[in-house]
């Protein structure tokens, strides 16, 4: 038996190494929600607040908002540091970064970083060839004329479920598009998946775009959920079963992709696309996924079900 004076100090010891654990374990992962520019169809001053909130909502998260000039301003000193961050989330669709920054931010997804594209972050950097791998698959893009519409065949193929599995389509032809918004269907595609695990085999999203016909290079991507739009309804959507949320390995570095949250320009709220509870603890799985490569949080309880939206209070 150890004499109580030599036990007292191993306890403290252990205490103390105890401590120091619980407290790393809540420390929160640090983010960068990058945002500042859109282009004339949405509204990042209206979505990147609420993005910042439902990162912040689930007390994992310490959120820092770096904010790009404004459009048209000179973006030659736009190098935020991206090294320290656990993941950084893109609300942004605008000029291209700097050549020195972005070399430093796939520096940073190369070395194992982590990444979070929100809707239509995916249509930025047309021309980014590593940005082009690191979200799979994107829409539209402006051209050097300044016409819509650069993510063409040319880009890459679609991605599509067909038979039970993920399917590259290089043969038909089209470009980005979506039908009006209007509450959806999203199917788990990957119910084995940390940010899928415990969600419903399928769950109605309230009022957005199913954004279709996205191309890109489509390597190493899972297909974490889709939806199809209904052909009866919407004549001219591809009725194929689109990707909506996407994981994608670059490098060592983590992406998650969701194609949901659309906020236009004239909207004034409240943003259902974005208030609907499948799309918050999605995009607080994701981040999570992002960030660490686990889920640690719980399926709320008022996750929408295959027949009913589940809308939040702002
Ligand atoms: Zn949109």
């Amino acid at each position: 038996m150890l004499p109580s004076a030599l036990l007292r100090p191993l306890a403290a010891l252990a205490l103390a190494f105890g401590c120091a654990a619980a407290l790393n374990a809540a420390a929160p992962h640090r983010i960068m929600l990058l945002t500042g520019q859109s282009n004339p169809y949405h509204d990042w001053a209206k979505s990147a607040p609420v993005v910042r909130d439902i990162l912040a909502q689930t007390g994992l998260f310490a959120v820092d908002v770096v904010t790009t000039p404004p459009k048209g301003a000179d973006m030659s000193g736009f190098a935020p540091k991206f090294a320290g961050y656990a993941a950084v989330v893109m609300v942004y669709e605008g000029a291209e970064f700097p050549e020195a920054t972005k070399a430093a931010f796939v520096d940073y997804m190369k070395k194992g970083g982590g990444l979070v594209v929100v809707h239509d972050s995916n249509n930025a950097f047309p021309f980014w060839p590593e940005w082009n791998e690191m979200i799979g698959v994107g829409g539209w893009g402006f051209k050097p004329d300044g016409g819509i519409g650069a993510r063409t065949e040319k880009w890459g193929p679609k991605i599509r479920w067909r038979d039970g599995k993920m399917v590259l389509d290089s043969s038909t032809p089209g470009n980005a598009s979506h039908p009006p918004r209007h509450d959806f269907t999203l199917v788990t595609r990957a119910p084995d998946h940390p940010i899928m695990r415990g969600l419903p085999a399928a769950w109605l999203h309230a009022n957005d775009e199913i954004y279709s016909h996205l191309r890109g290079p489509a390597k190493n991507v899972t297909v974490l959920a889709t939806a199809q739009p209904d052909k009866g309804k919407y004549p001219t959507s591809s009725g194929e079963h689109e990707p909506m949320l996407m994981t994608i390995a670059y490098g060592q570095g983590r992406v998650f992709h969701t194609t949901l949250g659309h906020v236009a320009p004239k909207d004034t709220g409240p943003h259902r696309s974005i208030q609907c509870a499948g799309f918050i603890v999605t995009l607080q799985r994701g981040t999570e996924w992002a960030a660490t490569g686990k889920v640690t949080q719980k399926v709320p309880a008022d996750f929408p079900t295959a027949d009913q939206v589940s809308v939040r209070a702002p």
